[in-house]
């Protein structure tokens, strides 16, 4: 069961996280998390234990994230998709909650084509509050060489599921929030669609470009760095029951000239629509889109169809297997970047806690707002990776307060002490310095400025607490001296 392999020793924790089990055929590894979930009041409610039982994990922790992202309207197939995923997932990598898996069918990953689906549940659950971000509570492990660096990287792979509405009842603000909110914490975004695309599902992209294109122009503005930073990194256009094959056939290649139909700028269209269009590309490192065909209807039409794989169209079958494989074999994975920044799973987890907070009230949080809260937080995490390395080298060294039997001057320990700071500072500020980061000169400053002020007063409660331990020890010795002469 779930509960057995998510104490497993490897785990590290007892506590079991708050699956839910709605599916008649549970999942052995895991199960999904409502990381994130609007309740009736459009109220947000956050699991804070899931999401630090998962991110703060030791296996998490300090790899590099890659956040595959599905998001769409209700009863798309959305689930469907990410249970093939998931079984993609399971023949191809090792899991924090399989880490011995031996992995003996990687291109046979379908396996048993009778096999009932399992994982998100795909059934039901066609009601209005259950938006919100779904985790799978199982992190994918993999170990790849980055090109660049040539060194080994680990990375950490999760797969979630984002609820939006997307009905016509729903406002288009509403929709492109939760839109805004996937794409931040995704690296792979899906947007999942039904037939075409539509003028106003492209709407739903406005708050992320919007974001985006903030982003890039504070970044423009003040920066020096790479000039082709783009806030956010592959979108895919997932279009289900696709049927012009006439004109673009199904796969990757007929999506990819789709697309590029869909996004082209036409002088007559009204001024939003281009400007949609204009940010969509360049809002993105990549964008792609896949056109999948009607999965037969077995699927639709039997109420107690179960999943299994056989009994999916041919077209459909080739498909699915084609889109999981572009989108999950390891040279494909995105990793995540914030401000340009690839981030591990601690990290990960900050930026998760203040985005869910932002979308927390019933306001619709603002552009400038989301942006200066991600600027914010990647220095808070650059600054106390400073700060801590400072606390480290003042708590690693010992300070000799006699010389002989001699005590020490105070003003000559002082200066000693004044040294050791200079030094631990100079390496903090340095630490500081040298992090890549995106923001304005006036950020770089005040944040500086506020490590700057951070190590002094760290220095002061650490000189001062030096000082009262030479006066102690001191004290004691002096008097014991005097003792001493006395006998
Ligand atoms: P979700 O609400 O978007 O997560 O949708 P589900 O994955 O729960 O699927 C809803 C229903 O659609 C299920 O009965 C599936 O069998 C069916 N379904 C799955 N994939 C497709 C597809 O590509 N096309 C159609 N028409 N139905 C599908
Ligand atoms: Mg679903």
């Amino acid at each position: 069961s779930i509960s057995q392999v998510l104490t497993n020793p490897v785990g590290g924790n007892e506590d079991e996280p708050e699956v839910q089990q709605t599916s008649e055929h549970s999942h052995p590894y895991g199960g999904p998390i409502n990381l994130m979930k609007f309740d009736e009041h459009e109220n947000v409610i956050i699991d804070e234990d899931s999401l630090e039982r998962t991110f703060n994990h030791p296996l998490v922790k300090d790899r590099k994230i890659v956040a595959v992202s599905i998001i769409g309207a209700f009863r798309k197939g959305k689930s469907f998709l990410m249970d093939y995923a998931l079984r993609y997932m399971y023949a191809n990598y090792k899991s924090v909650a399989f880490p011995d898996n031996p992995l003996t069918s990687k291109t046979n990953w379908v396996g048993n084509l009778e096999e009932p689906l399992t994982g998100f549940t795909w059934r039901g659950g066609a009601s209005r509050d259950t938006t919100g971000v779904v985790l799978w509570s199982d992190v994918f492990l993999d170990e790849q060489k980055d090109p660049k660096t040539k060194k080994i990287e680990k990375l950490a792979i999760i797969l979630m599921d984002t609820q939006g509405l997307f009905d016509t009842k729903t406002s288009a603000t509403d929709n492109s929030r939760i839109f805004a909110l996937g794409t931040l914490i995704s690296s792979v975004q899906i947007f999942n669609l039904n037939d075409v695309i539509q003028e106003n599902q492209l709407e739903y992209l406005h708050m992320a470009t919007d974001f985006a294109k903030f982003a890039m122009k504070q970044h423009k503005k003040y920066s020096k760095g790479s000039k082709n930073y783009k806030p956010f990194q592959t979108l895919i256009f997932l279009m289900r029951d696709w049927q012009n094959v006439v004109d673009f056939e199904y796969g990757n290649q007929g999506g990819a000239e789709y697309l590029a139909q869909v996004l082209n700028i036409d002088p007559k269209q009204p001024k939003t629509l281009q400007d949609v269009r204009k940010y969509i590309k360049e809002s993105f490192d990549q964008r792609l889109c896949f056109l999948m065909p009607h999965p037969g209807f077995e699927v639709v039409n039997n109420n107690n169809y179960d999943g299994r794989f056989s009994a999916l169209s041919e077209d459909f079958q080739t498909q699915l297997k084609d889109f999981l494989y572009s989108l999950l074999q390891p040279k494909n994975l995105k990793k995540k970047k914030i401000l340009n920044n690839e981030v591990v799973g601690t990290e990960y987890l900050e930026y998760l806690k203040v985005y869910f907070e932002a979308f927390q009230s019933n306001e619709i949080p603002k552009i400038d707002t989301l942006h200066g809260i991600t600027v914010r937080k990647q220095y808070d995490i650059v600054m106390t990776e400073a700060f801590i390395e400072y606390q480290n080298i003042l708590g690693g060294i010992t300070i000799d307060i006699q010389i002989g039997d001699q005590w020490k001057e105070k003003n000559v320990l002082e200066q000693e002490m004044n040294q050791i700071h200079q030094n631990a500072k100079q390496n903090a500020i340095k630490i500081f310095k040298d992090k890549k980061k995106l923001g304005s000169e006036a950020d770089e400053k005040k944040y500086e400025d506020e490590l700057r002020a951070k190590l002094e007063t760290k220095f002061n409660e650490w000189k001062a607490f030096n000082f009262n331990k030479y006066q102690e020890l001191k004290t004691v010795d002096e008097a014991n001296k005097i003792k001493l002469s006395e006998m």
